[in-house]
């Protein structure tokens, strides 16, 4: 996918999530947007750095990388919600095109699902957009069901005993 699609999924996923952490449609949600939009637009881009420095699809867009990135707020405190926009660039880029990123680099194999369109078709933003509707809906039942989104991880951190 290309940087216009990353981008209009993190606007999206931001303003979806913002309404599923903070359901009220009022200024809390507003704050929400504002406070998760710009880390998950700046997670968003980072992996395709990878452009420019190591290789396209590998260096950058495996669960490494994802799994250093989303330690940041538990060990550093700060980098929060950027995570969310790293899993949602991988996620369009296994779903959103014809090739496929190396999830275990640096085995250099590349998956992918057998979905996708070409970054350059005409149903690009569409597919990106129903693609968002479907990550919004995984993460409010991960937040609802499973674990929240939305903890101070900073206070978990202290809990297990690190951070800085
Ligand atoms: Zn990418």
């Amino acid at each position: 996918m290309n940087k216009k699609g990353h981008v209009l999924n993190a606007i999206l996923l931001s303003i979806g999530l913002g309404y599923v952490l903070e359901p009220s449609g009022d200024v809390a949600t507003f704050e929400k947007i504002a406070q998760i939009s710009v880390p998950i637009v700046l997670g968003a881009l980072f992996p395709d750095v990878d452009t420019a420095f190591g290789k396209h699809r590998k260096t950058l867009h495996n669960l490494a990388v994802l799994g250093i990135v989303a330690a940041y707020p538990l060990v550093f405190n700060n980098l929060h919600f950027v995570w969310i926009g790293v899993v949602t660039h991988y996620i369009l880029d296994l779903m959103g095109s014809k090739r496929g990123i190396a999830l275990f680099y640096p085995w250099d194999k590349e998956f992918a699902l057998p979905i996708g369109v070409a970054t350059s078709s005409k149903y690009a933003d569409l597919v990106t957009v129903i693609i968002t509707a479907f990550e919004v809906a995984a993460f409010a039942a991960v937040h609802f069901y499973v674990v929240s989104l939305d903890i101070n991880v900073a206070a978990l951190a202290a809990a297990f005993g690190f951070g800085v």
